[in-house]
């Protein structure tokens, strides 16, 4: 823990554990190493259980990838938030969001390896 002036800003791993349910709180990674934890290649659109995974996209780029088939999936932590018919995107003035590890990655129903307590 830092105490400069620039750390007042929570960080993308706080708005992780707060978006994420326990079971699948975890380190936040770059987006290649958060598919790689689960197995996908590092391509634009992965192949997982012989079908390309489903990729939602908000403005131009992707926040979520989902396999249907066998529940792995990724997600930035950063990304919006839908609910009720409403869009919510985590306030950049509460959390320092410029980094690229800000994705997490796991599989419906099965403890990420890396799993925090
Ligand atoms: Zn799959």
């Amino acid at each position: 823990m830092t105490t400069s002036p620039e750390s007042k800003r929570k960080s993308v791993q706080e708005l992780a554990d707060a978006r994420l349910a326990p079971e699948y709180r975890q380190a936040v990674k770059t987006l290649e190493a958060a598919m790689a934890a689960i197995g996908w290649p590092f391509v634009d659109r992965p192949i997982c259980c012989g079908e390309p995974v489903e990729i939602s996209g908000f403005i131009g780029s992707c926040y979520k990838a989902v396999c249907h088939k066998c529940d792995r999936f990724i997600f930035d932590v950063t990304g919006p938030e839908f609910d009720k018919g409403c869009v919510t995107v985590p306030d950049g003035d509460i959390y320092d969001m410029g980094t690229e590890v800000r994705w997490v990655s796991g599989q419906r129903g099965v403890q990420p390896a890396d799993a925090r307590s």
